[in-house]
């Protein structure tokens, strides 16, 4: 029920098509022309399209828009250079040093280069 009473607040405040005691008249939809399905008292959990389509998202957008949620990313990550080609690519850490298309081929010079050496000191090559 507390949750039932937390969108009927929200259904009177933003609701297009709710009238209320304000227009002379008590839990009014005009889309169902009768009682708004939250005020109803037989289901515990009514639902409308037409909240969930058109109430629910202005609510979110607005809420958005109002703190700039949309508008910055959400992780900010840092833009590294890649030590291999140079250009830059956001990290997802501080160790990461090459971009996407270098890493790859970053780990295979690096396990060459092992390999050379190796080869060299057992002089065996
Ligand atoms: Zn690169």
């Amino acid at each position: 029920m507390q949750n039932k009473n937390r969108f009927k607040r929200l259904v009177k405040n933003n609701c297009a098509c709710y009238l209320g005691v304000k227009h002379g008249i008590s839990n009014y939809c005009c889309l169902q022309d009768g009682p708004c399905v939250f005020f109803g008292q037989d289901d515990p959990l009514p639902h409308c399209t037409y909240f969930e389509n058109g109430v629910l998202p202005k609510l979110e957008r607005e809420y958005k828009s109002e703190r700039d949620v949309e508008t910055k990313p959400k992780t900010a990550k840092p833009r590294v250079n890649c030590t291999r080609c140079g250009g830059t690519f956001s990290a997802n850490s501080n160790r990461q040093k090459y971009c996407e298309k270098c890493r790859g081929k970053a780990r295979k010079e690096n396990i060459r280069i092992r390999v050379r050496k190796f080869r060299q000191k057992d002089g065996s090559m």
